[in-house]
């Protein structure tokens, strides 16, 4: 790997500001989704090295939390600037690893570096409130303080973003945190924590743990020390992890599946509907949790929509991210290669048609032709599942209700888009639709000002915005007698 600074290659976890193996010097290797080689290895850790870092963190919390939000700030500013800097190299890393292409890689690094630039701005609007008091001689004042030790566990989707959004906010609001990120992208998260030593942040603020899932897991939802919990991850494991966080009443935020719909209406700029549908459904290779899951298209603009959409789809450019003009990478894994082949067959069975892909791509390994299938229905596996992964179904619809009845079927409730140009009906369906957020007219939502976050099986809690820290914080109530 051909990196400007080599050294932000690490390999081993970080823990109170220390570079370490696992006790027992296990590893797992880490290999390139485009290739199948072997890149390195990360440190097989389990419960032991866990709770070294959940004490380092909770060694590190009192002078962390004394600093003021503006020397913290500064701190978070340099490492932002750091982020920025290097971000040749981080995106290398991340497509390395997880398979994106180069582009998109930079994209997320600066999508990443921006939550980490936002929260610092923000841990100096952590206001209170001063509340009239209800008797002559009380005084009530609410203060907000950081929540203490806190926790993450991370997906591969977005190997840096997923953890700036909350390590930004946590660190931002005086609280430590020990992160867990995905076994499959290590190397981004370490990478991100050699730029955070760079940048000032002390000894056990930040840690960074990989190995055992379930062991690792098991001693962050366990302990009492651990205030706090946020998880990006699949709605299953979420569950167990909020059980698991039950007997300490630990603070949750979940970032769990999605199942997007994305309608186009009848008075739709269709031109801007297929750019928007590209982006969401195609960014990542389908592998976000906020891609467009289920197209719903009306009646009289089907076929136009359908074809313009498969058209779009046959200029992607499958290949690896590294290369100069691949605009669509491999997929993580083989079980993810088999999850859009099931999805597929399933259409196909029920009566869908493919009008492009359809099948694994010459390339082999993981990589996967993008795919428009066409006669979906509600019956069909696509309908109920979060595919994660290149295949488009394209359901047709007749009537506004029917199409919010089918939108809001699902025990979902993350992203959804729609476009059209009515300004009354604009107004409705952002307001029918039961999702945490709602793209209108564009396929990309994400960003560090807005709060991004589900309802229903989607998760809890929001992240971004100026209500990202307040994850992160405790109300105090103080009832002052004079
Ligand atoms: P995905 O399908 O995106 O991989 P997962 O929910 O399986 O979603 O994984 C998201 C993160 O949760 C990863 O860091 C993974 O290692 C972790 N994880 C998976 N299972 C568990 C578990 N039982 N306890 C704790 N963490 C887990």
């Amino acid at each position: 790997m051909q990196l400007q600074d080599p050294t932000l290659l690490r390999q081993q976890c970080y823990i109170n500001g220390q570079w370490l193996d696992a006790n027992n010097a296990a590893i797992i290797e880490v290999t390139n989704p485009a290739t199948g080689e072997t890149l390195g290895s990360t440190p097989d850790m389990g419960a032991d090295e866990t709770q070294a870092a959940i004490d380092a963190a909770n060694t590190a919390l009192p002078a962390w939390r004394a600093l003021t939000a503006k020397e913290r700030a500064v701190k978070l500013r340099k490492w932002f600037d750091l982020m920025m800097e290097n971000q040749d190299d981080l995106a290398k890393i991340m497509t390395l690893e997880q398979g994106k292409p180069l582009a998109e890689a930079k994209g997320e690094v600066a999508y990443a570096a921006s939550f980490i630039e936002w929260f610092g701005e923000e841990a100096k609007r952590i206001y209170g409130d001063t509340i009239p008091g209800h008797m002559q001689d009380k005084r009530i004042v609410v203060i907000k303080q950081p929540i203490g030790v806190t926790a993450a566990i991370t997906p591969w989707n977005f190997p840096a973003a997923m953890i700036t959004r909350k390590a930004g906010a946590a660190l931002a609001a005086g609280c430590t945190m020990v992160i867990k990120p995905a076994a499959e992208t290590p190397y981004s998260a370490f990478a991100l924590a050699e730029l955070a030593e760079r940048a000032g942040i002390p000894a056990g603020v930040l840690n960074i743990v990989t190995g055992d899932a379930v062991a690792i897991g098991g001693v962050l939802t366990g302990s009492p020390i651990v205030r706090k919990l946020s998880f990006t991850g699949s709605t299953a494991v979420g569950i167990k992890l909020m059980e698991q966080c039950a007997p300490t009443v630990k603070k949750l935020s979940l970032e769990l599946g999605g199942n997007a719909p994305f309608i186009v209406f009848d008075d739709a700029d269709i031109d801007a509907a297929v750019d928007g549908a590209m982006i969401s459904k195609y960014r990542n290779n389908g592998q976000t949790c906020v891609c467009a899951n289920r197209i719903y298209v009306q009646d009289g603009v089907y076929e136009e929509f359908s074809q313009k959409l498969a058209a779009a789809v046959e200029k992607l450019n499958v290949g690896n991210g590294m290369d100069e003009g691949t605009t669509t990478g491999p997929l993580i894994s083989q079980a993810a290669v088999e999850k859009v082949e099931n999805h597929l067959q399933d259409a196909i069975s029920k009566g869908a048609k493919i009008i492009t892909g359809g099948e694994s791509h010459s390339l082999g390994g993981t990589f996967y032709q993008p795919t428009v299938v066409t006669n979906v229905d509600q019956s069909m596996t696509v309908a109920r599942e979060e595919t994660f992964g290149p295949l488009a179904p394209l359901f047709r619809f007749d009537s506004v209700e029917d199409v919010i009845e089918q939108a809001n079927d699902t025990e979902f409730g993350l992203a959804s888009y729609f476009y059209a140009r009515d300004i009354s009906r604009v107004w409705q369906v952002a307001e029918a639709l039961d999702y945490g957020m709602v793209g209108i007219n564009t396929g990309l939502i994400s960003t560090e000002v807005a709060p991004f976050g589900g309802i229903k099986a989607s998760g809890l809690g929001r992240e971004g915005s100026h209500m990202g820290i307040e994850e992160y914080v405790e109300t105090k109530y103080l009832c002052i007698s004079v």
